[in-house]
């Protein structure tokens, strides 16, 4: 395994209490478990990533964690986050579910625990549980996941706890701007996932464009957008190639007028889900 040099370590920002979490991340949503998945999460560790996003749901945790393992890394370098599933909403069903989740990690704490959907019936309860979790050790910050600013009220409303990220799907093609004003305005951080349009829109015209005038590749163009406007980046990739690809934008900035025309360009586009009709 090659070890990556002082450098090549991606940047961190403070979440709300301080504690760091590196702008870009290694998503793992539909990379397959098994060894795909510990060869993607090796690579990525190798070549400077220091953040894994994953979930119950991506039916991949325990290769997570024995990749985390195989890496050499030592595990307090390593930004982790997993998800609470629908199923498992609830006071009592969320503690076991994140006691299950690190038993299958092989971890005795994640770095973020999220809440992955505004569920209705139940997620005040769950948010209740969250606050405990955190509280006891078992996950270093918390925070909720397709959550628009109805949802986030209804959290600030009901806790004295503030979700220390939401994260959501951003891309120029969909710039949620009520919700991101919203987090900003309460110190929430802004977690961009499917940041690629899962790799739909990456030969858009308007991007290439950008992409050749900067000397970059659309996906890095992507990236970088999320992260000059303060958003936490995790794109996901199994190629050892393209991991590495994802990951080089801190050596370039995108100037005010290509920003501009990136800013221009949503159209309410959802690869993923659209919550915006969640109850
Ligand atoms: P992304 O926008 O990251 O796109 C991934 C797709 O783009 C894959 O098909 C990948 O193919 C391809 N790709 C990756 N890099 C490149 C590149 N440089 N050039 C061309 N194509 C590329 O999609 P995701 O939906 O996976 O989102 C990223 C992460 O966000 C997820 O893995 C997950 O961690 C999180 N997420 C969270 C959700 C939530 O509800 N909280 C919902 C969805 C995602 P290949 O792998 O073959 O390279």
């Amino acid at each position: 395994m090659t070890t990556p040099a002082p450098h090549a370590i991606h940047p961190t920002r403070p979440l709300r209490g301080g504690t760091p979490i590196p702008i870009v991340g290694l998503g793992v949503y539909q990379t397959p478990a098994g060894e795909p998945t510990r060869r993607a999460v090796r690579h990525a560790l190798s070549v400077g990533y220091r953040h894994i996003d994953t979930a119950r749901i991506y039916d991949n945790e325990e290769d997570v964690g024995r990749a985390i393992r195989e890496s050499g890394v030592p595990r307090e370098e390593i930004f982790v986050t997993t998800k609470l599933w629908n199923s498992d909403h609830g006071y009592d069903r969320a503690l076991r579910a994140c006691d299950a989740s690190l038993r299958r990690l092989g971890l005795e704490w994640v770095d973020l625990y999220l809440v992955h959907w505004p569920v209705a019936h139940a997620r005040r309860e769950t948010w209740r549980a969250m606050v405990e979790l955190k509280a006891g050790g078992k996950a270093r910050a918390i925070g909720v996941s397709n959550f628009t600013v109805r949802h986030l009220e209804e959290v600030l409303a009901s806790s004295d706890v503030v979700p220390q990220v939401n994260q959501i799907e951003l891309h120029p093609f969909l710039f949620p701007r009520d919700i991101v004003a919203f987090c900003e305005k309460h110190g929430i951080v802004v977690e961009a996932y499917s940041p690629l349009t899962r790799g739909e829109r990456l030969p858009d015209s308007r991007i290439v464009a950008v992409a050749d005038a900067l000397g970059q590749t659309p996906a890095q163009i992507l990236v970088r957008w999320g992260i000059e406007h303060g958003f936490v980046s995790l794109p996901k990739s199994v190629r050892p190639k393209r991991i590495e690809e994802n990951a080089e934008v801190f050596g370039f900035t995108i100037p005010a007028e290509h920003m501009k025309t990136l800013d221009a360009l949503h159209e309410d586009l959802h690869t993923s889900w659209d919550p915006t009709g969640a109850p």
